[in-house]
């Protein structure tokens, strides 16, 4: 396993981790969470990554107690939460947000969902429109100085907001944003690659990426209709099967760069997480397997890094831009 500095911070996180939503207190339980974790760790993961609306809760509480049978030293492994969407199914307007105090509530709730002392990272999931930036920034350093985060960041915020967080934290001598957690894959580069290119200049932000399979998609395996087993089948996720399945022509690209990948002799999978690897923003990329075979075959997507050389990321490049 490779390990990479969180943007500018001193902490080195595996280069693949392993997060939770979909899967965790919903396909997984805690014995085959102890198992998916067991798995990871053997090949060197130490980041894994959860938010207090997963699951409503639950896929922390299965995590802390999966975490709790594993019985890991505290300072060999990472954890992170999220705070915005709330932890309960219908949160009433104190219970959802980043005003200071849900983020204070949530990130007690998610210590003791988590079974753990501190959150090594803690990100605001998305921006909160109704609260000032300023708010945020200080519950956020607050937190830090009480000891419960070590680092906090943000995720999906655009570019100008996060520039503002940190226009804030140093007129106020306040910790900054130390990374941002945005969506990254084949099919969706925007944000990562142009949008936040000066942040990663100006204030060494580093990325925790998201979706690195487009939620299954970039594995070719709903080239003939979505498998029976798959997360897009579970009740309340029409929205994410829809949002997976309706655009034709990402489909068609995703298969030709799944065909690319089977012509190179490369699982598409592999291919697709070693794709993002490749982009040297990009701290960790987070993987998503409800299964320990699907777990265990994009652990190894490290070593095809190497194999994705110039001629080969130019014809993903044609593939795309087709
Ligand atoms: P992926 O894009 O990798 O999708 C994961 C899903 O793809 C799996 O659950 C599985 O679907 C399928 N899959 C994975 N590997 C394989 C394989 N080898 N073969 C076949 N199918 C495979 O990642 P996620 O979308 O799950 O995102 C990863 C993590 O990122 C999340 O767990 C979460 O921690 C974080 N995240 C953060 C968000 C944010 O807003 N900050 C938003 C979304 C995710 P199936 O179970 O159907 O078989």
């Amino acid at each position: 396993m490779e390990y990479r500095r969180l943007g500018r911070t001193g902490l080195k996180l595996s280069a693949l981790s392993y997060g939770a939503w979909v899967t965790f207190g919903r396909q997984v339980g805690r014995k085959q969470a102890v198992e998916l974790l067991a798995m990871a760790r053997d090949h060197g993961v130490n980041f894994f990554d959860n938010a207090e609306t997963y699951a409503a809760g639950d896929a922390e509480r299965v995590m802390g107690k999966a975490l709790k049978d594993l019985d890991w030293p505290r300072d060999s492994y990472c954890v992170s939460s999220k705070v915005y969407f709330g932890a309960v199914e219908h949160p009433a307007p104190t219970q959802r947000g980043l005003s200071r105090k849900h983020v204070r509530e949530a990130c007690d709730q998610a210590l003791k969902r988590l079974k753990v002392d501190y959150l090594d990272l803690y990100f605001c999931h998305r921006p909160d429109e109704d609260t000032p930036v300023e708010e945020t920034v200080f519950a956020m350093d607050t937190l830090i100085r009480q000891g419960k985060v070590l680092y906090w960041g943000t995720s999906e915020w655009p570019a100008e907001r996060i520039r503002q967080a940190h226009e804030i934290a140093r007129a106020h001598h306040l910790h900054a944003p130390s990374m941002e957690q945005p969506q990254y894959n084949l099919l969706h580069r925007e944000r990562v690659e142009d949008e936040y290119a000066s942040l990663y200049k100006d204030f060494g932000m580093g990325t925790t990426i998201w979706s690195p399979l487009a939620s299954g998609l970039l594995t070719g395996k709903y080239r003939d209709g979505v498998p029976d087993d798959s997360r897009l089948n579970l009740p309340g996720y029409e929205w994410l099967r829809e949002a997976v399945m309706e655009d034709p022509q990402r489909l068609q690209k995703a298969n030709a760069v799944a065909d690319l990948a089977q012509e190179l002799g490369m699982p598409p999978a592999q291919f697709a997480l070693a794709w993002c690897l490749k982009n040297p923003h990009v701290s960790t990329v987070m993987l998503g397997a409800s299964k320990p075979a699907q777990l265990k075959e994009n652990l190894e997507a490290m070593a095809l890094v190497e194999r994705l050389e110039a001629s080969v990321m130019q014809r993903v490049e044609a593939i795309l831009r087709g």
